[in-house]
């Protein structure tokens, strides 16, 4: 559990997990939690200062079919380092990256750094296999080169990038 949610009741805890987490409605939360829907509504207003941003980070791990404990994933999101794990861009630079003009074509996609699996075959669930990547880097990794083997090859993609954004 995350330490936001440390200092809640156990009811509000309850709340949270069940509305936030495992997204039942809420008339399946006051249900769940025997409590009226005017309690419910109360519990909400009193911790929407936490779902707000936590939710951001729920959508992510839904998305991505992450799975496993969602506060894992959640203490990951927090402390990871946020560049390329292979090239070492930011998403600073990616941005900046994307006002130079990246190719000829206008893409929208790469602007944010991706979530990817060191090693393919494992489940995202296993939260030390996960690590930011850019898009290119991603896209270029497939299954088909390992981590290691990439480093070598995202080393040359980051003197690159570093060559456009004039490092
Ligand atoms: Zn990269």
């Amino acid at each position: 559990m995350d330490r936001t949610l440390k200092d809640l009741s156990k009811q509000q805890q309850d709340f949270f997990n069940t509305v936030y987490i495992q997204l039942n409605t809420y008339q399946k939360a006051a249900e769940l939690l025997n409590v009226d829907n005017k309690t419910i509504s109360q519990l909400n207003i009193s911790l929407e200062h936490i779902w707000r941003p936590i939710t951001k980070v729920r959508d992510k791990w839904k998305l991505k079919e992450i799975g496993g404990n969602f506060w894992d994933f959640y203490n990951w999101y927090l402390t990871a380092e946020k560049k390329c794990h292979y090239c070492g861009i930011t998403e600073e630079d990616l941005n900046e990256l994307h006002k130079i003009g990246i190719n000829n074509k206008r893409i929208t996609r790469g602007r944010t750094l991706e979530i990817d699996r060191k090693i393919a075959d494992e489940k995202y669930s296993k939260i030390e296999n996960l690590t930011y990547s850019c898009y290119w880097c991603n896209n270029a990794k497939t299954d088909t080169f390992s981590e290691e083997e990439f480093k070598i090859i995202g080393k040359a993609i980051g003197i690159v990038w570093n060559q456009r954004l004039g490092k």
